[in-house]
């Protein structure tokens, strides 16, 4: 399944609270996110884009939803606990979790394909380095 290609502005308010005094990363967040479902009915689903993590790593995160474009926008930043389903490797006995929330809709995040996540994760592989 591939990844929603829905995209929104950040509304500034919550934009400020990413920046806010004591936030763990000091640079400014992407003033727009993307969602992280996999293709959904944008008319009956909530668009989802996580923005940080919960206290601990268990805890609930931040996620924005929205519905709609432009002025026709819908919104609400809130807490949100993750989706307890759990895929189990076979072959390296690795345990992953899914990395979206609670209830969410269409695939967990192991069986959505995200080419752009992919294309960006390819950049930040270091190559050989002109330094040798
Ligand atoms: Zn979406
Ligand atoms: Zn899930």
């Amino acid at each position: 399944m591939l990844q929603c290609t829905a995209v929104t502005l950040l509304p500034p308010d919550a934009v400020l609270r990413l920046t806010a005094p004591g936030a763990d990363c000091p640079e400014d967040p992407e003033p727009y996110v993307l969602c992280e479902l996999g293709e959904h009915d944008d008319q009956r689903t909530e668009h989802a884009a996580y923005l940080r993590p919960g206290r601990t790593p268990d805890s609930p995160a931040l996620w924005f939803f929205w519905t709609g474009n432009g002025t026709e926008r819908t919104h609400r930043a809130e807490p949100a606990p993750w989706c307890p389903a759990l895929l189990r490797r076979i072959d390296s006995r690795l345990v992953q979790r899914c990395a979206l929330f609670d209830h969410h809709t269409a695939a967990h995040s192991w069986d959505v394909t995200d080419p752009l996540g992919d294309l960006l994760a390819d950049r930040l592989v270091p190559g050989d380095s002109p330094e040798g």
